[in-house]
C-alpha cells in the first residue's frame, strides 16, 4: 500500500483569479477552436463543449440544437443502424461535423460500425459517413480496452477517435500512442455516478484534467474532461485547467431535447439517470448482472424547456470568464489561468448538497 500525499483538487476547490485585460466585452472573445487530430490528421472545428453519450442526453434532437451553437453531441450507443443511417444520410456537413458516434469495446460494437458503414453505402450516402467516434468504457485501465482501441484504429485509420475513461498521465500516453486522438478523462465525478461511493475509486477532476492535459499535449494529443461540471464556471475551470473539450451530462438534463417523460407537478421534472444505474440496466440490458453492483443513480431534475437557453448560459459564462482573465481565445485560456485554492468547498458556499 502507498499513499500519494500530493494535494488533488476538484472544480469546487478553486476559483480563477482575475487578470488585467485589454478586452472590453464578452463579444470580443472566441469560444470556437480548431484542432488537428493526431492520428487521422483531420481538422476539428467547433465550440468544444459536448453533450454526453447518455441515453437521456446524447440524442439526435440534442445534436440538432447544440450544432446550431457550434457545439458537439456524442450520440448514445442505443440508436440502431437504421436510425443512424436515416439521420446521417439526411444531415448536412454543418450538422454532421458536430455529431459523434459512440460504441463500447466489444466485437458487437465493431460489427455494428461495419454494418452502419455498409448501410450508409447502400443508401447512397457513403460520403455522409460520420468520422468522429467515441469508444468508451467505465474503466479504461483494462488492457483489453487499449488493444481494442489499437485494433479499431487499424481498421478505421481515417476516423477521429476519442477514447476513455482514464484519469492519469500513464494511460493517457498509452491510449494516444495506440491510436487515440482525444482521451476522455474522468472516473467518478459524474452527477449521477456512484463509482466513488460503491468502489472507493476515483480522482479529483480538476487535478485529473491538469495532469492528463499535460501528458496528452506533450504527445500532440487532446483530452476531453468528462463529468463533474455543475455550473458554467466549472466548464470555464475545465478549460482553464487545460481541457480541449468538456463533456456535460447533468447540465444538459431536463430539456425538451432529452429522452424521457416530463413529470407533472410544481415544478415539472424529468428523470435523469446514470448509464450503469438500475434504470439504464433494466432498460437496455434486462437488469443488473448478478456479479456487479449498479454504479449510477436515478434522480429527478427540474424541467427546463428547450436547451437553447442553457447552452447560451453556459457559453455566456465561459465568455465572461475569458474576459476576466484577458483570454481572447479558448487556446489562451489555460495559459492565462491562475487558480486560487478556496478554504472550503464551493459546494458549501453555493448551498448545494
Ligand atoms: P455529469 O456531467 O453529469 O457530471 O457527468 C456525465 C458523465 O458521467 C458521463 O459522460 C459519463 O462519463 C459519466 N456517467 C454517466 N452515467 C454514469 C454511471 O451510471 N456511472 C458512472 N460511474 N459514471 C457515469
Amino acid at each position: 500500500m502507498r499513499i500519494e500525499e500530493d494535494l488533488k483538487l476538484d472544480f469546487s476547490d478553486v476559483l480563477i483569479r482575475p487578470k488585467r485585460s485589454t478586452l472590453k466585452s464578452r463579444s470580443e472573445v472566441d469560444v470556437a477552436r480548431s484542432f488537428k487530430a493526431r492520428h487521422s490528421g483531420k481538422t476539428l472545428t467547433s465550440v468544444p463543449v459536448m453533450a454526453a453519450n447518455m441515453d437521456t442526453i446524447g440524442t439526435i434532437e440534442m445534436a440538432r440544437a447544440l450544432a446550431a451553437h457550434g457545439c458537439n453531441t456524442v450520440l448514445h450507443k442505443f440508436y440502431s443502424v437504421e436510425q443512424l443511417t436515416q439521420f446521417f444520410s439526411g444531415a448536412d456537413e454543418a450538422l454532421r461535423s458536430h455529431v459523434w458516434l459512440s460504441y463500447g469495446a466489444t466485437s458487437r460494437d465493431v460489427e455494428k460500425h461495419a454494418a452502419f458503414e455498409e448501410a450508409m453505402k447502400k443508401a447512397g450516402a457513403g460520403n455522409n459517413m460520420p468520422d468522429r467516434i467515441c469508444l468508451d468504457v467505465a474503466n479504461g485501465y483494462q488492457e483489453a480496452f487499449v488493444h481494442f482501441v489499437a485494433e479499431f484504429r487499424q481498421r478505421w485509420p481515417e476516423s477521429v477517435i476519442m477514447a476513455g475513461n482514464v484519469v492519469t498521465g500513464d494511460l493517457v500516453e498509452q491510449l494516444i500512442l495506440t491510436g487515440t486522438d482525444i482521451v476522455k478523462v474522468g472516473i467518478g465525478p459524474g452527477s449521477v455516478c456512484t463509482t466513488r461511493k460503491m468502489t472507493g475509486v476515483g480522482y479529483p477532476q480538476l487535478s485529473a484534467v491538469i495532469e492528463c492535459a499535460d501528458a496528452a499535449h506533450g504527445l500532440g494529443g487532446l483530452i476531453c474532461s468528462d463529468g463533474g461540471c455543475q455550473v458554467p464556471g466549472d466548464v470555464a475551470k475545465a478549460f482553464g485547467a487545460g481541457a480541449d473539450y468538456v463533456m456535460l451530462g447533468g447540465m444538459f438534463a431536463g430539456h425538451d431535447e432529452c429522452t424521457g417523460e416530463i413529470i407533472d407537478g410544481n415544478p415539472k421534472r424529468m428523470k435523469f439517470y446514470g448509464m450503469s444505474s438500475d434504470t439504464a440496466m433494466d432498460k437496455w440490458h434486462g437488469g443488473v448482472a448478478e456479479y456487479r453492483a449498479s454504479e449510477g443513480k436515478t434522480v429527478e431534475v427540474p424541467y427546463r424547456g428547450p436547451v437553447d437557453a442553457t447552452i447560451r448560459e453556459i457559453l455566456g459564462g465561459v465568455r465572461s470568464s475569458m474576459t476576466y482573465i484577458g483570454a481572447r481565445t479558448l487556446k489562451e485560456m489555460s495559459k492565462r489561468t491562475t487558480f486560487v485554492r478556496v478554504g472550503r468547498q464551493l459546494n458549501n458556499v453555493f448551498g448545494a448538497s
